[in-house]
């Protein structure tokens, strides 16, 4: 079911995301019968016969290439749809057959982001979400604003839910020494270290790192995908990921890796020993520690996967383990005095509290976060995802990206167009 057919599969479906059928030209609804033709026409692929057009069985093989065979003479005997809703526009896709998960998008964001998130909002629902209706979580340390509900709401076709979060997870514990703390953005300044003199920056990492996941809102759900502002998707997602997590026994997973910069995280490592030693019953068999180092533990390389992507499981984040984690590393103060992110501390955790095979790489999502781009290299993923990105500027098996360390370490074969990248 996790192949690109399965797409060409659900438009056929007979269940549209506005819980009516697809053989609406039967029903007495209060609609016009010419306006109910003109939906079934859009959804069953042109043909007016039902819900099981050819159109609906594969992407192949129609004249328009999109799957969808409209031509001029059906829309010309469609009639002009009056409102959106008439149109049937927004389901013209079908929602995706099949169960859902327990899940949820999450997003962390100021009122200010409002239109950076919209964008990103759009493309999720776009390539994804329109066609599975997963809620959306939104956190701030602010009360959200009525134009930052009213935007959202309006473009996610989930559920919408808005959390402030407490004073405790978004300022200083009390163990740190707050002069101790503002010496060292005063030096990261001087350094010019990116966010090294910013305070939100530090209570925003802290809070990923060691928070979200246990907000009330968030305990609802078993799987998060991770969602930030501006970021962009370029290729339909033609399956399930919280899905292909669950059924594949997945906890965490990344699309882009890269080297942290050492300068914001010194001692981090250190405190991740420490960890280790305090701690050897969290450590698992056939973990990832190779993906972390490259002398057996000894020092960190600083690869970590990039986590303004993230689908990963809650209940993880919720165990024993991680928060032995967080608390063992957040008690050592480094994301004060120094500027822990949230990504290497995640990864790090993953690669140490996961077995390896708990970690999933996403080839088929394609993402791109200032600066960095994961673009699939094999052409046929990208012409039958209808991806949008130039391969040319894919950064996995460029020299700053760990993810060749990561299918070395698992023995996995590089996808198609590997070779042509380096
Ligand atoms: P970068 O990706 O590391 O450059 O950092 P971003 O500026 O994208 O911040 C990471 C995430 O945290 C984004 O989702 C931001 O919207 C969010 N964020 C950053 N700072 C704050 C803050 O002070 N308050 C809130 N509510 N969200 C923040
Ligand atoms: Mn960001």
């Amino acid at each position: 079911p996790l192949k690109p057919e399965a797409f060409g599969a659900g438009r056929g479906s007979t269940t549209s995301g506005n819980g009516k059928t697809g053989d609406g030209m039967t029903g007495a609804g209060t609609k016009g019968a010419e306006i109910q033709k003109g939906e079934a026409l859009l959804k069953s692929g042109g043909s007016s016969d039902s819900g099981k057009s050819s159109a609906g069985s594969s992407p192949k093989g129609t004249t328009s290439g999109s799957g969808i065979a409209i031509s001029h003479q059906d829309l010309s005997e469609a009639p002009m749809a009056l409102t959106p809703s008439d149109a049937g526009w927004d389901n013209l896709m079908g929602t995706a057959p099949g169960p859902r998960m327990n899940a949820t998008f999450v997003t962390l964001a100021r009122n200010s982001d409002i239109w950076d998130i919209a964008r990103s909002i759009r493309q999720v629902e776009d390539r994804f979400n329109k066609r599975y209706n997963y809620d959306w979580v939104f956190l701030n340390d602010k009360p959200f604003d009525a134009t930052f509900k009213k935007v959202t709401t309006s473009l996610v076709s989930g559920k919408t839910h808005y959390g402030e979060i407490p004073h405790e997870h978004w300022s200083f514990p009390d163990f740190i020494d707050q002069d101790k703390a503002k010496k060292v953005r005063e030096d990261m300044a001087q350094r010019k270290i990116i966010y090294g003199d910013s305070v939100s920056y530090r209570h925003m990492c802290r809070f990923e790192s060691g928070f979200f996941f246990r907000q009330p809102l968030m305990m609802n759900y078993e799987w998060y995908w991770r969602v930030e502002p501006s970021i962009e998707l370029f290729c339909d997602i033609h399956y399930d990921p919280f899905r292909y997590m669950a059924e594949n026994k997945k906890k965490y997973s990344f699309v882009l890796s890269l080297y942290e910069y050492v300068e914001t995280i010194p001692t981090l490592w250190d405190s991740v020993k420490k960890f280790m030693k305090n701690n050897p019953e969290h450590i698992a068999e056939g973990n990832s520690l190779a993906f972390l180092s490259d002398d057996g533990g000894d020092t960190y390389n600083h690869c970590h996967m990039w986590s303004n992507f993230e689908v990963g499981n809650l209940n993880w984040l919720r165990s024993k383990a991680y928060i032995d984690f967080f608390e063992s590393l957040d008690r050592d103060g480094g994301f004060f005095y120094e500027r822990w992110g949230d990504a290497p501390v995640h990864s790090i955790a993953a690669g140490l509290l996961l077995k390896k095979e708990e970690i999933h790489f996403f080839n088929d999502i394609a993402y791109y976060h200032v600066p960095f781009t994961h673009c699939p290299t094999g052409e046929k993923t990208r012409l039958d995802l209808k991806c949008h990105c130039n391969p040319k500027d894919n950064f996995d098996w460029k020299g700053y990206s760990c993810t060749s360390r990561y299918f070395d370490l698992n023995g996995m074969e590089k996808p198609e167009g590997y070779e042509n990248q380096q």
